[in-house]
């Protein structure tokens, strides 16, 4: 697991945490926000590492006895809270609260990083707050959240706000170095089509399993070239929608790729070959080209929280070519 020196970019945010565990002022709540894959989640762990370890001066030492304990993800005072099912739900909050207010077992600080903690529902936002108003002592909260502002404003403003932005691309490609020793023409290319999100990226070289299906849906789309309602597409809520975005984008890229070069050589999705040269007849050059930024818009557009029935309405006729027809 990563120090939070270690952490790849986001230099601004780095230097105030470093600053702020050096003369001890730890805030009772952070809120780690920005889009999927940007890394929120690793320096989450990366800065429960730093508040575990009692030596270390800016970071954790990774010597102790508690870094040990972290390294092997054992760490008894560090706590992950996430979703059951589609919400976090106040039946976690409470057990939260009950055990929060326990003294921890190593006798330092507690930490509880909840993950995608936009999913609370009200009920569980309002119980969290209370906790917030009246923090026990040693309690850290790290909350990491794809949407800070679906947020309870009111929980929010409580937290200290850290916001990730996407990487540079040199950013994202020692990312991919360290994790899976990536640094050739697909690393490049996933790096390029992350969009400053190193978690895309690896997913992208690890074939994400989403690709298959992603894949189906699409051709299903093209093969008849005709507009199918969007509750017909079986994406449901905003993770199926990025998943569906970003596969598209990279199949739509290859396909480009191959009309222009018809070689084989800087595809992404090397293992799709069959599929991409269906996907390069069936356009003419400019439309793919267009589709491409169509796809680019709209990834953008849903990290900005659009209204993702509409973005997928127009990304649909778009890809049907019925908005051409018309
Ligand atoms: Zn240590």
């Amino acid at each position: 697991m990563l120090f939070w020196r270690d952490l790849a970019g986001h230099e601004r945010i780095k230097e105030s945490l470093f600053k702020a565990r050096q003369l001890g002022r730890i805030s009772h709540a952070y809120l780690f926000s920005g889009p999927p894959g940007v890394g929120k989640k690793t320096a989450g762990l990366a800065w429960a590492r730093a508040l575990l370890c009692k030596k270390g001066d800016t970071d954790a030492c990774g010597f102790c006895y508690d870094c040990q304990l972290f390294e092997r993800g054992a760490h008894p005072d560090l706590k992950i809270i996430r979703s059951q099912g589609a919400s976090i739900k106040i039946a976690q909050l409470r057990e939260l609260q009950d055990s929060a207010a326990l003294t921890s077992f190593g006798g330092g600080r507690q930490v509880y990083l909840i993950e995608q903690a936009e999913k609370m529902t009200n009920a569980a936002a309002n119980c969290f707050l209370k906790i917030l108003e009246e923090p026990p002592a040693g309690v850290v909260f790290i909350l990491v959240a794809d949407d800070g502002m679906a947020m309870l404003s009111t929980v929010m403003s409580r937290c200290q706000h850290y916001r990730f932005n996407p990487l540079p691309e040199d950013d994202v490609l020692q990312v991919l170095g360290r994790t899976c020793g990536g640094n050739n023409d697909q690393a490049r290319v996933a790096a390029r089509m992350s969009m400053g999100c190193p978690g895309r990226a690896l997913l992208m070289l690890n074939g994400s399993d989403q690709r298959e299906e992603m894949l189906q849906l699409l051709m299903s789309l093209t093969g008849q070239r005709r507009y199918l309602p969007v509750d017909g597409l079986g994406l449901d809520g905003r993770e199926d929608l990025d998943g569906f975005i970003n596969c598209t984008r990279l199949f739509f890229r290859d396909a480009l790729v191959w009309k222009i070069s018809g070689s084989t050589e800087l595809l992404i999705n090397i293992d799709y070959q069959e599929a991409i040269a269906e996907l390069a007849g069936a356009y003419e050059e400019q439309d793919l080209v267009d589709i491409l930024l169509t796809l680019e818009k709209s990834a953008r557009r849903l990290a900005g929280n659009a209204n993702q029935r509409l973005l997928i309405d127009s990304l649909v006729l778009q890809i049907t070519g019925s908005e051409r027809e018309v």
